[in-house]
């Protein structure tokens, strides 16, 4: 089976076609996907997704993109919904806008304390900005985990990142002709710190580029993973899946954390 660890079926895109497209997972193996949310009313529509259908779980967090517009403050009583796995999406985007850097990290930074108090794990989102969302993160060392998701920095960033206590995220990306550095991050990578995921309705994969995407389509992820890796598709479904259950704790084992 494969996990889909970042997909936004909370948004309007799936309005119609919810059903289908579970179904459509289910039937690539995909029999298990994490909500995204980005903002409350996302977060809260992601937690109703979660509620309703078995295979889907929620994440809660406010994304850098309102960090003028929203407060954290909506979060804290969310934390407590069943079936919320994680904290996020959150962290630093400087490809938009640089000028209200300081708010980002001050609503990054508490999202990263809940985290801490919580003891769940980050969904990270950073673009032009690793090393920003690293310092960030870097107090908090040995006492947050989380996954660097849609990884797009460089090698040498991935390897502080799982230092760091952190997964890296691959997505529609990997499978790009021109992505020689992807490749080599998940060449070099220890297999037990990568993570498969979609970012539905982005980052559609070769060769459904620039088109709606959706979790079915991890496979394609897989597929290629697997090619770089030198391993069979079984072998990078059963890892990442493995990745998957212990940093979200989706089978409810983890005693620190509580049980779905
Ligand atoms: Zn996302």
């Amino acid at each position: 089976m494969i996990v889909d660890t970042h997909a936004h079926l909370n948004t309007d895109d799936y309005n119609h076609n919810l059903e289908q497209i579970l179904t459509n997972a289910f039937n690539h193996q995909v029999k298990k996907i994490i909500v995204i949310g980005t903002d409350e009313a996302s977060n809260r529509r992601a937690i109703k997704l979660a509620h309703d259908h078995e295979m889907l779980f929620a994440t809660v967090g406010v994304h850098p993109e309102y960090a003028d517009q929203m407060t954290t403050d909506h979060l804290e009583s969310l934390l407590n919904e069943k079936k919320v796995v994680a904290i996020g999406e959150c962290g630093i985007d400087l490809h938009w806008r640089k000028d209200n850097l300081e708010k980002q990290k001050k609503i990054f930074t508490e999202q990263i304390e809940l985290a801490n108090r919580f003891k769940l794990p980050l969904v990270i989102h950073t673009r032009s900005a690793f090393e920003q969302a690293y310092q960030c993160l870097l107090p908090f060392k040995g006492e947050v985990n989380g996954v660097f998701h849609c990884f797009s920095s460089d090698l040498k960033d991935a390897k502080r990142a799982v230092e760091l206590g952190f997964y890296i995220g691959i997505d529609g990306p990997i499978t790009f002709k021109k992505n020689q550095e992807l490749a080599k991050i998940v060449l070099e990578i220890d297999f037990n710190r990568i993570l498969v995921e979609t970012d539905s309705p982005y980052m559609a994969p070769t060769p459904f580029r620039g088109k709606t995407n959706e979790p079915a389509y991890t496979k394609y992820v897989v597929e290629k993973i697997a090619e770089i890796k030198g391993l069979s598709v079984e072998e990078v479904m059963k890892q990442t899946t493995q990745n998957a259950y212990k940093l979200f704790n989706l089978g409810g084992q983890s005693s620190w954390r509580k049980n779905y």
